[in-house]
C-alpha cells in the first residue's frame, strides 16, 4: 500500500491535553502504528475504549492512495487504528489498490458478463429444442430426460434410479447437458450438482423417440403366403370377425400385382383355418403337374390336385 500522504485532522474542540496523545495514537512507521492504544490509555489513566472514543471524536486520520486502475489519487479517512489496519489487510501487495469507483465498474462488467453468459445458454437451449437434439440421445438417456422434466428435484430423480449404478445415471445426465437440453448447477467447480434446470419450452416439445426396431433382413424371400387363422373366441356381435389374431412372419413375403395366385383354406383342429396364397407358377413347378400344365382346359382340376398335395405337406 502506497500512502502518498497522510495527515491528522483535529476537531476544533480538541484540547491540548489530548492532542499529543492523539498524535501518538496515529503515529505510523512503515504503515505500522508505533503505539498501542492500551499503553496510551494507561498513560492518561483511561480505559482503552475510552481513549478510542476520544480519538474518534476529536480526530481523523486522512491518507491518500493511488488507484492502480484509474491512476487517480483517492483520499481515505479513518477514525481508528483498527479501521486503518482493516483497509491495509484488504490491500495486499499482490492486489493493487483499486478505488471504489473502479471496483464498482469491475463488478458491473462482471455482472454484465454473467448476464451475457446466461443469455448465451438460453439461446443454446432454445436452438437445442428447435433441433430436437434429444434425437441424438440413446433411449435410456431420453428416459432420464423425461424423468428430469417430471420430478421436482435431483433427490426424487435419483430415487427412481436407486437400482441403477450411480455412474450410469450421471453419465446420462452429463450427456443430456452436453446436448444443451439441461443446465447443471454446482456451488463450485467439482462440487456436487444441487439443481438441474431447463428451458421452459422443453417440457412441451420433448417426447421420447421410441427406439427404431432393428430392420430384419432375411436371406429367404418367398412369395407364398401361408398362415393359420385362429378362431375369434369372443365374438361380440354379428360384426365381429370369425377369425382374428396377430400374425408375424419370419421372412419377407412379396405378393405381386397382376399375377395369379391360388388360394386355399383348410380346416384345422380347434376350428382353425389354414390359408395359403400361392402364385400359380408354383403349380407348374410341382413336378406332378407338369404334364397337366400343358393342358389349359384342365387347369381347374390341376389346381385342386395341387391344393390337395399342399395340404399333405402342411
Ligand atoms: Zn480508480
Amino acid at each position: 500500500m502506497k500512502i502518498i500522504n497522510y495527515k491528522i485532522l483535529f476537531s476544533d474542540d480538541c484540547t491540548p491535553e489530548y492532542k499529543n496523545s492523539i498524535i501518538e495514537y496515529w503515529k505510523l512507521q512503515n504503515n505500522l502504528f508505533v503505539n498501542k492504544p492500551s499503553d496510551l490509555a494507561t498513560e492518561l489513566d483511561l480505559e482503552a475504549h475510552q481513549l478510542s472514543k476520544i480519538v474518534a471524536e476529536l480526530s481523523t486520520l486522512e491518507f491518500e492512495i493511488l488507484c492502480e486502475m484509474c491512476k487517480k489519487i483517492n483520499t481515505i479517512s479513518v477514525k481508528s487504528q483498527a479501521s486503518f489496519n482493516n483497509i491495509k489487510s484488504k490491500i495486499k501487495k499482490e492486489h493493487p489498490y483499486i478505488c471504489d469507483t473502479c471496483a464498482f465498474d469491475i463488478r458491473q462488467a462482471e455482472l454484465l458478463a454473467i448476464e451475457k453468459e446466461k443469455l448465451k445458454k438460453i439461446e443454446k437451449q432454445k436452438s437445442a429444442i428447435e433441433n430436437k437434439s434429444w434425437k441424438s440421445l440413446k433411449y435410456f438417456e431420453q428416459k432420464v430426460l423425461h424423468n428430469i422434466l417430471h420430478t421436482k428435484n435431483i433427490k426424487m430423480l435419483l430415487k427412481l434410479y436407486k437400482d441403477t449404478p450411480n455412474s450410469i445415471i450421471w453419465n446420462a445426465i452429463y450427456k443430456i447437458r452436453d446436448v444443451d437440453l439441461i443446465e447443471l448447477h454446482q456451488f463450485s467447480e467439482g462440487s456436487s450438482v444441487y439443481k438441474i434446470t431447463h428451458h421452459n419450452d422443453l417440457k412441451g416439445s420433448f417426447a421420447i423417440e421410441e427406439p427404431a426396431k432393428p430392420k430384419a433382413t432375411y436371406d429367404v424371400q418367398t412369395n407364398e403366403l401361408k398362415f393359420r387363422l385362429t378362431k375369434n373366441e369372443f365374438p361380440k356381435d354379428i360384426d365381429s370377425p370369425i377369425y382374428s389374431g396377430i400374425l408375424n412372419f419370419p421372412n419377407e413375403i412379396t405378393l405381386q400385382a397382376n399375377i395369379d395366385y391360388i388360394f386355399g383354406g383348410w380346416r384345422r383342429s380347434n376350428n382353425e383355418l389354414y390359408l395359403t396364397i400361392t402364385p400359380i407358377d408354383q403349380l407348374y413347378k410341382a413336378p406332378q403337374q407338369k404334364l397337366i400344365s400343358k393342358q389349359p382346359q384342365h387347369i381347374q382340376e390341376s389346381i385342386q390336385k395341387f391344393l390337395k398335395q399342399l395340404n399333405k405337406k402342411i
